[in-house]
């Protein structure tokens, strides 16, 4: 159980660091050249304005040549619906927020914001319209305040605070001598998974996006403060469309769409409701989530 988890640990870690400190440069680097870009449309600063609808069409991409993890993936999702993907371990969950991001291109089909392409925004453009909560967040070497305002420095305080408290962060910072200004990251205060996530939540909160990615967002909490940090996801995500890459089924269950994904293809979908009702994959893995709750609780 512990290698797959540590596997996905450092994907997500890398897709933070990348999407973190790679970006500005990638933006510089390919932004004025950027091909097909529509400048009627594409190049409004408001583009697009909220919660657009993410059309997949045939989505072929592989790391390596001849090993597709995604396989002529096609996706409507709808303008400012919730849906969450599921499946197992190395089913390409991860792989496809990085398509979304633009971190990889992939291999042939492409993915379409309110019907225009993604390749035909910039990188900044496009990534300025995306809250991303990875599975693991690497912090600034920089107050907690800082952190959570990251990219966004003309934040105030209050609002700050106000995402750290719907973040279930609060009780934490003010437990700290300095609070808000306590220096984190490396050299500074080491977080828990579980604090860092908390801080990625705030963080994707303060910054209203159109489009809300979430890998894997509470995987490190408790069910209790999993269910509180929940309802705040839910309040930005009935602004937004939302894509969010669950392990633990109780946190999808109320998605407008839950889509299974196996070996990088869609193996079924519907609502919570339609699935267990249809006996496949999705309700067999329900059951054994929910034995495995029993077997914690009796222990
Ligand atoms: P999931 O998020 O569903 O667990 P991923 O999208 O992370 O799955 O991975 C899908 C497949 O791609 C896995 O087989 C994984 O080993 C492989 N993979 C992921 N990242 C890389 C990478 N950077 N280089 C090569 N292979 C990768
Ligand atoms: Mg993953």
């Amino acid at each position: 159980m512990m290698r797959p988890l540590e596997i996905i640990g450092s994907a997500a870690r890398d897709l933070a660091r990348a999407y973190g400190f790679v970006q500005p440069l990638l933006s510089v680097l390919r932004e004025p050249t950027e091909p097909g870009h529509n400048a009627a449309t594409t190049s409004t600063p408001g583009w697009p304005r909220s919660a657009p609808s993410i059309r997949i069409e045939g989505l072929t991409f592989g790391y390596e040549p001849g090993r597709p993890v995604i396989r002529e993936l096609d996706l409507e999702i709808p303008a400012g619906s919730t849906t969450a993907i599921v499946g197992p371990s190395g089913s390409g969950k991860s792989s496809l927020i990085r398509l979304m991001l633009r971190l990889y291109a992939p291999q042939s089909g492409r993915i379409l914001l309110d019907g225009c392409p993604i390749e035909s925004l910039g990188v900044a453009h496009l990534r300025s319209r995306i809250a991303l909560v990875p599975q693991d967040t690497t912090l600034l070497h920089a107050s907690i305040a800082t952190n959570i305002a990251l990219g966004r420095q003309d934040t105030g305080h209050a609002d700050i605070a106000r995402a750290a408290t719907d973040a279930q962060l609060d009780q934490l910072v003010e437990s700290l001598p300095s609070r808000y200004e306590t220096v984190v990251g490396e050299r500074g205060l080491k977080l828990s998974g579980g604090e860092r996530q908390r801080l990625a939540i705030a963080r994707a909160l303060l910054r209203q996006s159109a489009i809300f990615l979430l890998d894997e967002p509470t995987s490190m909490l408790d069910s209790k403060t999993e269910s509180a940090v929940l309802q705040a996801i839910r309040k930005i995500a009935a602004n937004s469309t939302t894509l969010i890459v669950a392990h633990r089924l109780s946190t999808v269950m109320d998605a407008d769409e839950i889509i299974v994904l196996d070996q990088g293809r869609i193996h079924e979908r519907g609502t919570h409701a339609d699935l267990l009702a249809t006996g496949g994959l999705y309700s067999q893995l329900w059951r054994r989530q929910a034995e495995g709750n029993e077997a914690s609780r009796d222990q």
